[in-house]
């Protein structure tokens, strides 16, 4: 049901009143998590006023060690909700479990699932069962054929509304936190009618790369980008290093002007 065999034309998801897919890049940004009710709302104010359509943050962080910061749970959805109610954009958060789905539709306008939970099929049929857009990100070391028939499982229990995303994968190269696969963008969109973002943050790892990366996404025919930004990285409860300042972030807007323009 996802492939351009099924359908050619390319679809448009809302989140909220905002069209991801089409003619138009979409650049949704956020902090990785909410930390606090200033954290959180003088960064949304930052990427709103540069441009962002959508904001993002994590309220149930998968952190690889236990040890670190987990996030704020549902408190963080209602900081989060603030910062809609602030900027008049919809918001974005992961889902990490199927417990957590009905309590979260309430409060976020799509429901993001993380690269480590792309193939849990549960967690799949669920979110496909509450008809909420969907961000489906690519698995550390999935193919994209398994993105695809992952998508295929939020599609089956009856949800269309679903926006894949590149987030990098592992190979051997170290030099970046994984591998930004552009080529993904390129194939999905032969293959796939859905709409692709890429994640230049996780995808590099590096402040520094984000930018010359959402260029790549941009020039690659990528439909958007979903990116971290944080107001004072170095200061982050999780994923500093790849946060884009304020600063960055306006920098980020200008240079991507010809494409969010044209569209
Ligand atoms: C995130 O977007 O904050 C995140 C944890 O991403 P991923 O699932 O791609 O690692
Ligand atoms: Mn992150």
């Amino acid at each position: 049901m996802v492939s351009r065999d099924v359908q050619a034309h390319d679809s448009v998801v809302r989140i909220g009143n905002v069209p991801v897919g089409g003619n138009r890049f979409t650049v949704i940004a956020g902090p990785c998590s909410v930390e606090s009710e200033q954290q959180m709302l003088s960064v949304s104010e930052v990427v709103a006023k540069e441009g962002a359509v959508a904001i993002r943050g994590g309220a149930f962080k998968p952190r690889t060690s236990p040890y670190d910061f987990q996030g704020l749970g549902e408190e963080g959805l209602k900081l989060m909700s603030l910062a809609r109610d602030m900027t008049g954009l919809p918001i974005v958060s992961e889902v990490m479990e199927t417990s957590q789905v009905d309590m979260m539709v309430n409060y976020v306008d799509c429901l993001q699932i993380g690269a480590r939970n792309m193939q849990n099929y549960g967690l799949l049929k669920a979110v496909g069962e509450t008809g909420k857009p969907v961000l489906l990100k690519r698995g550390l070391s999935a193919t994209i054929e398994e993105l695809l028939l992952a998508a295929e499982y939020i599609y089956d229990a009856g949800n269309p509304n679903i926006i894949l995303c590149e987030r990098g994968i592992r190979t051997f190269e170290t030099a970046t936190r994984n591998t930004l696969d552009l080529n993904a963008v390129a194939v999905i969109k032969q293959k796939s009618h859905l709409p692709v973002l890429v994640d230049p943050s996780h995808g590099t790892g590096v402040r520094e790369l984000v930018i010359p990366l959402s260029r790549a996404a941009a020039a690659v025919g990528a439909d958007g980008i979903i990116v971290e930004s944080h107001l004072n990285p170095s200061e982050a409860l999780s994923d500093g290093h790849q946060a884009l300042t304020g600063e960055m972030f306006a920098q980020l807007m200008q240079e991507l002007k010809p494409f969010v323009e044209a569209a």
